[in-house]
């Protein structure tokens, strides 16, 4: 482990500028393409959203983010909400899957995020919560 940080802040959707920009500071380091960094920011972008979104529909609370880098330049960073969860992580992943169509929500989170990234793994609780880790 070469680089590691936390970060936290409420779920107000102003806070997903912040989030990108934070997470780009950290990896800028790594002296990343335009297009990595891109990537890394759309990525993040849309698993902060869904925090704030969906796991924070009911009531307001933290979003949490931590960042890793590895000695090989791997870069991981998990997103974490404390919200209502996911019943049907599988389902949730389709492509065009939205719980929000009438807020004109695609469905295509997920799916940005697999493509942007190399790995996506989420963990979820109904009533705990959510955790997605993105791998670059
Ligand atoms: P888009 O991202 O295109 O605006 P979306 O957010 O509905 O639409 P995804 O990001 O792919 O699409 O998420 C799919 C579904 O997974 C959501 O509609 C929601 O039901 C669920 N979901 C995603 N993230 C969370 C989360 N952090 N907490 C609770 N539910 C979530
Ligand atoms: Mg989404």
């Amino acid at each position: 482990l070469i680089n590691e940080m936390s970060l936290s802040f409420p779920s107000k959707s102003s806070n997903e500028a912040f989030a990108r920009s934070a997470v780009s500071a950290f990896v800028i380091g790594l002296d990343p393409t335009v297009a990595e960094l891109s990537d890394i920011k759309t990525a993040v972008s849309e698993a902060v959203t869904n925090c704030i979104v969906h796991g924070y529909r009911r009531e307001s609370g933290t979003v949490y983010i931590n960042g890793k880098i590895y000695e090989n330049n791997k870069v991981v960073i998990k997103i974490r909400d404390k919200g209502c969860g996911i019943a049907d992580i599988e389902k949730a992943m389709e492509p065009l899957f939205t719980t929000a169509p009438e807020e004109d929500r695609a469905g295509l989170g997920f799916a940005v995020m697999q493509s942007f990234c190399d790995k996506v793994k989420v963990k979820s609780t109904v009533g705990k919560g959510t955790a997605v880790t993105l791998e670059k």
